[in-house]
């Protein structure tokens, strides 16, 4: 069996170590006599697996006490609608930073709930870069401040946390969450869908400053309030229970290789290997993104032809290389270096790219 480097952008390579572990167990967890998806969410066993989760995740994270943990269904989308609901009154302002397309879906999502203001926008320079701080229109009033940390398709990422003063900063981490050192308290709520750098999909971490859990919010279903999902440590309906124990294994496997400094450290090498051989490459290879704002997780780059782009995707494939296809909405290449991604994979694809050019330039 060959397990090829896989550059998908979501859902994204596991670790082995970790699928081997899921296989091993799947029949018969711990002797249990059942698998741990056949368990009840509330037992004994089930019941210590979540545990165990959300206390790793806290030492992964270094998340303090006075902000909450929960695991969710729904991933990262029906959060950005729970947002405004929990934490903004009716027709409250909300401000939301524009940095690709996914700060464009949480507007969608928000927009029946609270008066959205695009306080700052990358769209007119097709998201080629962050918007400049100092220009950014924030509303004194604002129920909070939305931003991405990482934008997945656009391959933008923050590298410095906004200073939105008193409005608590909610940012979407789907694809950046666990890549490197994360400061919590600047921040009043995160979210991230674990398909990235977490597990498996099916299953969102939401973090969340306890004050905010005060706020009245607007009329909700039980089901679409943080506050009671809090009170039920995530239980309030049967959880996804397979997606949050595989998510737990993958915290441990974190933990053990060094946890997020190791992997700020690996990341960034990553990130430096691809982007110096898109650089090198007389233009051959072409990242349109500001250097400052380049992200260390998902590279998009373009051939100088789509025929090329088509090529590269199909003889990449066919050398182990998988999933290096563009998103639909910038085309190209991209890939995606998450955290299960080893620096022998960039360093496969740099040779890759060089042998390409060679073949094709
Ligand atoms: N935000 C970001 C940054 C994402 O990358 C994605 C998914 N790729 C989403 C939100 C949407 O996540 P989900 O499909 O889990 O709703």
């Amino acid at each position: 069996m060959t397990r090829a480097f896989n550059f998908s952008a979501g859902p994204a390579a596991l670790p082995e170590v970790v699928l081997r572990q899921a296989q091993e167990e799947m029949l018969e967890w711990h002797g249990a006599g059942a698998s741990i998806v056949e368990m009840s969410h509330r037992g004994p066993e089930f019941m210590a697996v979540a545990a165990e989760a959300e206390a790793d995740l806290r030492q992964l994270l270094d998340i303090p006490d006075d902000y909450a943990v929960l695991f969710l269904p729904g991933g990262a989308t029906t959060q950005q609608a729970l947002i405004p609901m929990n934490f903004a009154s009716a027709g409250q302002r909300a401000d939301y930073v524009l940095t690709g397309h996914w700060g464009k879906t949480a507007v969608k999502q928000a927009t029946p709930y609270v008066s959205v203001n695009v306080a700052a926008s990358s769209e007119a320079e097709a998201f080629r870069d962050l918007p400049d701080r100092a220009g950014w229109q924030l509303s004194p009033d604002a129920a909070y401040v939305h931003i991405t940390a990482n934008e997945t398709i656009h391959g933008v990422e923050f590298r410095d946390i906004p200073d939105t003063g008193g409005v608590p900063l909610v940012a979407d981490f789907s694809s950046s969450i666990a890549s490197e050192p994360l400061d919590v308290r600047r921040y009043g709520v995160i979210y991230a869908g674990a398909q990235k750098n977490l597990g498996p999909v099916g299953i969102a971490v939401v973090i969340i400053r306890r004050d905010l859990l005060q706020r009245d919010g607007q009329p909700r279903a039980d089901i679409f309030d943080y506050r009671s999902h809090a009170a039920r440590d995530s239980m309030l309906n049967t959880p996804p229970t397979w997606n949050w124990y595989l998510a737990g294994l993958v915290f441990k496997w974190m933990l053990a290789e060094g946890g997020v400094v190791e992997f700020a450290r690996r990341n960034a090498a990553k990130a430096a290997l691809v982007y110096a051989a898109i650089d090198a490459s007389g233009g051959f290879y072409r990242n349109e993104v500001a250097p400052s704002a380049r992200s260390r997780m998902n590279i998009p780059f373009f051939l100088p032809s789509a025929e090329l782009d088509a090529r590269f995707v199909a003889e990449a494939k066919a050398a182990g290389l998988l999933a290096l296809k563009g998103h639909k909405a910038v085309g190209g290449i991209r890939a995606s270096l998450y955290n299960a991604m080893p620096v022998a994979g960039a360093e496969a694809l740099v040779a890759f790219m060089a042998d390409f050019q060679q073949r094709h330039g």
